[in-house]
């Protein structure tokens, strides 16, 4: 399943990525061009706040998921009870949060000036963006993400 996410789900954008989504997200678009955005490509689920996006979205034929709270505990709860996603405790960094780009395997040396030196020596496996480059590990932040999905 693919995603097209619109302006104020930002927080929400970056959970997919880190769950392994492919989510593009369109800010300062025209209803009509993300409609067609979301038609190409063999479509992709449209998930807005945006009750008239919602309902042109009904009658271009899109699935969409109208997201009814402000609170990123509740838009995951949604997410998972209306479109069936699954987040992980364990991410899969199959796609980068900033960009949307696949994450893969990175080895040591390639990353070596682009994390501080402390991490580098610390840390055995590290990951990278294939698109905008930015490096991830498994750091605290995961405990974090640990504890929301947890929730969820
Ligand atoms: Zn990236």
């Amino acid at each position: 399943m693919k995603l097209i996410t619109d302006s104020m789900l930002g927080r929400l954008t970056r959970w997919l990525r880190i769950s392994g989504y492919d989510v593009l997200y369109v800010a300062g678009m025209e209803d009509d061009e993300i409609l067609e955005m979301a038609s190409a490509e063999g479509g992709r689920v449209l998930v807005s706040r945006d009750e008239d996006l919602c309902r042109k979205a009904a009658n271009a034929g899109v699935q969409y998921v109208l997201i009814r709270s402000g609170e990123i505990l509740d838009q995951l709860r949604q997410m998972k009870r209306e479109a069936g996603v699954e987040f992980h405790g364990e991410p899969t960094f199959s796609r980068c949060p900033l960009c949307n780009g696949e994450v893969g395997r990175a080895d040591k040396r390639a990353v070596e000036g682009k994390v501080p030196e402390e991490v580098l020596d610390r840390v055995p496996e590290f990951w990278q963006c294939r698109d905008c480059g930015r490096v991830y590990w498994h750091g605290s932040h995961w405990d974090r993400i640990r504890d929301m999905v947890g929730r969820i």
